[in-house]
């Protein structure tokens, strides 16, 4: 019994680890490589293993990162099981249908530039087949996706369906338990419940994405998203809000909601400008169950992403007459890095009036758009044009889907003081710097710790 560790290792994405019981070959996620194009596109067209050796595949999660490349896997013959949870298996059809739009259209722009055929790595038919080979299985209820292996989804407190994955592996009658966290979330965050840490483990593969990081506390975001509207509603200006269709979205409208409620901020419109983020706000509401129902406002309200002033807007024309309406309003926009997608056209209209706030709420990766508008560069180069940045920038990270330094090393020494034969941890889906930064804390701590790196083969 073993692990080989074939994606997000040393790095943040391609999350994919293949466990090995009984001579059956079981993949931990199967995500897309991303960064920069040249390189991950080469990465992303290596198979992680031969098809006909993958017997099974279970998902973390609906990101990219996580399940990106499953229907490459599916077009190349993968024709067997893939278990998720439900909301998981929602929230891929969305965004596995949306990344095979993304591949065909960079697809059609390297063929422009290199004037060769590029092929896409899969479309629109192979994300639609990968659907439906997912099968949904609810959180604590354990299945069976391959002889000798039993595995339970545990809350992973990420995003809407995630989860970490509990493998109980037997093999020669000795059973050895593998805890997969996924990507962990925090306690606090709107809407979606807290981390759950699984116990009992033998071994542990934990990501470590912020492994030398703390966030702004999860309690402080929505005063300050109060107080950042509130200064610029009496400026007159718009609070432009480039957010992740999926997930983040539906927090910041749910965190609006409350504010509403309570008079924390004044009446303006809120438009919800993403046809993305409207299908998605759909699938939120297909899994109520799913909510923290420990929050005031879930307990309260059933509807909780509709109300009034939210408007949303799915057509391209309303998109637009939005750069023509007068007085203060909140526009939330994809893509959260803003690099694509509808916010482009509120940036280009918007960026230069001093009145005006561009409010950042998630990660801005380098070289994007967005990490320039935080490092407030005077001049923004948007559809080839040069536009001013006057508007104001104000950062809040304290919405972050991913437990910093300190909340990782919680969930892990919670695992711990339930795990009496914990024997090691592997950390992976972290910079360098994060791992090593994390691997010595954890070492300081007792932890038998190491970061393997792509390819490394483990024992179970
Ligand atoms: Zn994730
Ligand atoms: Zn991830």
């Amino acid at each position: 019994m073993d692990v080989t560790f074939a994606g997000a290792a040393h790095e943040v994405t391609g999350s994919c680890h293949l466990v090995r019981v009984n001579g059956r070959t079981l993949a931990l996620d199967c995500g897309m490589f991303q960064g920069k194009r040249s390189e991950s596109r080469e990465k992303n067209a290596r198979l992680p293993a031969p098809v006909e050796s993958l017997d099974a595949v279970i998902l973390s999660h609906a990101h990219i990162d996580h399940a990106g490349r499953l229907p490459f896997l599916v077009r190349e013959g993968y024709a067997n099981r893939i278990w998720a949870t439900p909301a998981t298996r929602d929230l891929s059809a969305i965004m596995l249908a949306d990344s095979a739009h993304i591949q065909e259209k960079d697809a059609e722009f390297l063929a422009r530039r290199q004037k060769a055929v590029a092929e896409p790595l899969y479309g629109l038919r192979h994300a639609a087949r990968t659907i439906e080979l997912m099968t949904g299985i609810p959180y604590d209820t354990p299945f069976e996706p391959i002889p000798g292996v039993r595995a339970t989804f545990i809350e992973a407190g990420h995003i809407l369906g995630s989860a970490s994955v509990v493998l109980d592996c037997t093999e020669g009658g000795v059973t050895r338990r593998l805890v997969f966290s996924g990507d962990i979330g925090r306690a606090g965050l709107p809407i979606i419940r807290d981390p759950v840490p699984p116990k009992g483990a033998h071994t542990v593969i934990m990501e470590s994405t912020y492994g030398n990081r703390d966030h702004e506390p999860v309690e402080s975001a929505r005063a300050r998203l109060a107080e950042v509207i509130k200064i610029t509603a009496a400026r007159g200006g718009r609070i432009l809000i480039p957010a992740f269709a999926v997930g983040r979205t539906q927090e910041i409208i749910y965190e609006l909601h409350i504010l509403t409620r309570e008079g924390g901020i004044p009446a303006i419109p809120v438009y919800i400008d993403s046809p993305l983020a409207i299908d998605t706000t759909s699938v939120f509401e297909m899994h109520p169950d799913l909510f923290d129902a420990t929050e005031d406002l879930v307990q309260r309200v059933t509807e909780l992403f509709k109300f009034v002033p939210v408007i949303y807007t799915r057509d391209a024309q309303e998109s637009k007459a939005l750069n023509s309406a007068r007085g203060p309003m909140i526009i939330i926009a994809a893509s959260g890095m803003m690099e694509a997608g509808r916010i482009l056209h509120h940036l280009a209209h918007g960026a230069s009036d001093p009145r005006n706030t561009i409010l950042v709420v998630g990660f801005q990766a380098e070289h994007t758009l967005g990490r320039r508008i935080v490092e407030r560069q005077p001049i923004l180069k948007i559809f080839g044009d040069e536009v001013p940045l006057r508007a104001q920038v104000e950062v809040i990270s304290g919405y972050s889907a991913h437990a910093d330094r300190a909340e990782l090393t919680k969930w892990l020494d919670d695992v711990r003081a339930q795990s009496p034969d914990l024997e090691r941890v592997h950390l992976v889906h972290g910079e360098p710097e994060a791992q090593t930064a994390l691997t010595a804390s954890l070492e300081a701590k007792g932890y038998n710790v190491d970061a393997p790196a792509f390819g490394a083969v483990r024992p179970l």
